[in-house]
């Protein structure tokens, strides 16, 4: 019997691992996963709950740990530090070596920093790995108060971990409000106002400028407006970034992250990239060239496997959508909701005077055809809006309908006609 090919992956993530599992399910492959950060593959969205109590670390392990043995695929930790595509060898450390046939990169992300000085301090950190939140629970045994930079998923899920620890929080955010780089104004405007509703302080145009140290450790932070404020831990919540580094010098193109054409494929024959380090050549319309967000890499292990198993086709995420909470508040999104829209995109806003449940809507003024939905407090099906988005159903028909898309149906009965007044009311008006 021939010996089966040997696919390596590097990266346990969603990426990496949705990939292991549909090869698996799909051929008899050898498939070894190699990871430098957990033994096993966990829910990296759910760490700030292990931070918070409500779980433990356990319970953040989709699977069992005899899963990978009986499903044949083999774990190895360890760091990459070197690929040689000629000869298709990884070198690992501690002077091990492992050869492949095909390669699957799925490296994930790191924290960005701001490259100012004292980044390097104890207490000053990002929070992206089950290292950071041992680091985080490390620096936040004696924390007095924390100080949070950038407005952002991760600066508010931050921002609730230490709160919880009653722990005064402090966030500069750059923008106008919470993180306005993704959100229409008046949306960021409506999550300010609730992340301010739970005691965080809030210091919107504000970027950091200084870091303060002492002993080694941070002090205080200085402000663009000038203001000193005193701090043991300093979060850096200003993005990620593609962990690619170690590709450095390899024949692997790379750009911000790894450069793959629709089939996920890089430039070099047996090599693919997925999840938050791949970097699309040509995003498919609307889309970014970079998604870091859980489904899109769960979708591109899915398609990579299927791929590599001898079904080209391309990858198609489909319309896009996303989840996250700020505190309490759950949001949605849907489609295409542009933080600053331009002419062939108009905003329809709502929201409830108690301040926990808003909409915008977004749809083309020329021919109403809706572009998509952000909610916050409000839980909407995924599978209706997906539906009309492909439709391309215009405004009206999703007004009418939206009490389909809610799962709570009484929340129409009480604010359908408000929502729909406010419409009106807001349409006859050019919108701000
Ligand atoms: C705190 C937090 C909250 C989030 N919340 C949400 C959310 O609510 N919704 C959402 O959609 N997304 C969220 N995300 C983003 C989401 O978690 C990521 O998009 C997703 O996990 C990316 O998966 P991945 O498989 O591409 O990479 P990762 O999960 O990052 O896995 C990559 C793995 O590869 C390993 N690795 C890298 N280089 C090497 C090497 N050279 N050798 C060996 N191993 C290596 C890394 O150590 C890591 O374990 C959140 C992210 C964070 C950090």
């Amino acid at each position: 019997m021939p010996t089966p090919e040997h696919v390596v992956i590097i990266g346990n993530g969603v990426a990496g691992i949705t990939a292991a599992r549909h090869i698996r399910r799909i051929s008899d492959k050898k498939i070894t996963v190699i990871s430098a950060e957990s033994d096993y593959f966990f829910s990296r969205t759910a760490l700030m709950y292990v931070y918070m109590g409500h779980m433990k670390w356990e319970h953040l392990k989709p699977y069992e740990d005899w899963f990978w043995e009986e499903n044949r695929i083999e774990l190895k930790k360890a760091r990459v530090k070197k690929i040689e595509t000629a000869s298709k060898m990884l070198f690992l450390e501690a002077e091990e070596k492992m050869s492949y046939d095909k390669l699957i990169l799925a490296t994930g992300s790191v924290p960005r920093f701001l490259g100012i000085e004292g980044e390097d301090l104890s207490g000053v950190q990002g929070l992206v790995s089950k290292q950071d939140l041992e680091l985080l629970e490390e620096n936040t045994r004696k924390c007095r108060s924390a100080v949070i930079v950038g407005g952002g998923l991760i600066g508010v899920e931050l921002a609730e971990m230490l709160h919880t620890r009653n722990i005064p929080v402090t966030m500069l955010i750059r923008e106008k409000a919470f993180w306005q780089n993704a959100l229409p104004l008046k949306d960021a405007q409506f999550i300010s106002r609730h992340i301010e509703s739970h005691g965080i302080k809030l210091m919107h145009e504000t970027e950091l400028k200084k870091i303060n140290g002492q002993n080694g450790r941070v002090r205080s932070i200085e402000t663009s407006s000038g203001e000193e404020i005193e701090c043991d831990l300093l979060g850096i919540s200003v993005g990620v970034k593609p962990n690619i580094a170690f590709l450095e010098g390899s024949e692997i193109e790379t750009d911000r992250g790894i450069l793959v054409d629709e089939y996920l494929q890089t430039n070099v024959s047996d090599i693919y990239a997925i999840g938050d380090c791949a970097q699309h050549r040509e995003p498919i319309k609307g889309r970014k060239d970079i998604e870091a967000v859980w489904y899109t890499a769960r979708m591109m292990g899915e398609t990579v496997a299927q791929i590599i198993c001898g079904k080209p086709f391309k990858y198609n995420p489909g319309n896009w959508f996303n989840s996250a909470k700020f505190f309490d508040i759950e949001y949605q999104t849907y489609g295409n909701v542009s933080a600053n829209p331009e002419e062939d995109e108009q905003h329809f806003h709502w929201e409830h005077r108690d301040g926990t449940k808003a909409m915008t809507i977004a749809f083309d003024p020329a021919s109403s055809t809706f572009l998509g939905i952000n909610t916050y407090g409000i839980r909407m099906r995924h599978e209706v809006f997906d539906r009309w988005l492909t439709e391309k159903r215009d405004l009206e028909y999703v007004l009418r309908h939206l009490r389909q898309a809610n799962f709570d149906p009484e929340f129409y009965d009480r604010h359908e006609k408000e929502i729909f007044s406010s419409f009106k009311e807001n349409m006859m008006k050019p919108q701000t």
